[in-house]
């Protein structure tokens, strides 16, 4: 089922054209260095296409054309504002509101494009590949610079973590990515992953949660 706000929305008043997905690689130091990756010096940006977003309550399916499918579970922010070459103060009212992304990577695939040069769309930015939680208001978010994410798989917790240790804080990121890529109303920006990404097994259970107190849940399809 293709993402629509409109239907997806349901913790957020307002509705929004699906847009495009601005996502930064390597926000927490931990995860940078789990993957044997430097922590960069400038922030490392990519995009999905708005084909990738999904619903988390539709399974996830696991692509055919790589054998290793990462999770990597991230707050998301929905962005209600355009925003253009802005200053960081100028981002905090452009968020319409905080849910949670899981920025599914095909890790096999994206090793082989980075060994050649080679962009990291086959990798990140396949259909599906951005399935998504409901919004948050940002009116409900007491303190989005503390924002807690939790991910667990089968009853395990294998993502904990807080945006407190991103790298970028949120209204820095975006003000960056508006440098490059005006933000329009309904884009998504994907903040980044805390350690502890693995790889997705068919029929797997998740649960996230954000806040301590959103809960989300999603499954792996079998096929
Ligand atoms: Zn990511």
């Amino acid at each position: 089922m293709p993402y629509s706000y409109h239907q997806n929305l349901a913790l957020h008043p307002l509705s929004f054209p699906v847009g495009k997905v601005v996502c930064v690689g390597r926000n927490y130091a931990a995860h940078a260095r789990e993957l044997n990756n430097p922590v960069l010096s400038k922030p490392l940006l990519f995009m999905k296409p708005s084909t990738a977003l999904t619903t988390l309550t539709t399974p996830i399916r696991l692509p055919h054309h790589g054998q290793q499918c990462g999770y990597e579970l991230e707050v998301a922010v929905l962005i209600q504002q355009a925003l253009t070459r802005a200053e960081p103060m100028a981002a905090w009212p452009a968020i319409a509101g905080y849910g949670l992304a899981l920025d599914l990577t095909l890790r096999d695939v994206q090793e082989e494009l980075k060994a050649n040069g080679h962009p990291w769309e086959l990798a990140k930015a396949f259909d599906q590949s951005c399935p998504l939680s409901p919004f948050v208001s940002a009116t409900q978010i007491a303190d989005p610079a503390q924002l807690s994410l939790q991910l667990q798989i089968n009853g395990e917790i294998r993502q904990d973590g807080t945006t407190a240790d991103m790298i970028l804080a949120i209204p820095d990121l975006l003000a960056y990515i508006s440098t490059f890529f005006t933000l329009l109303p309904g884009d998504v920006v994907l903040t980044g992953t805390p350690a502890g990404v693995g790889i997705l097994q068919p029929g797997d259970r998740l649960l996230m949660t954000l806040a301590g107190e959103y809960r989300f849940q999603a499954e792996v399809a079998h096929y």
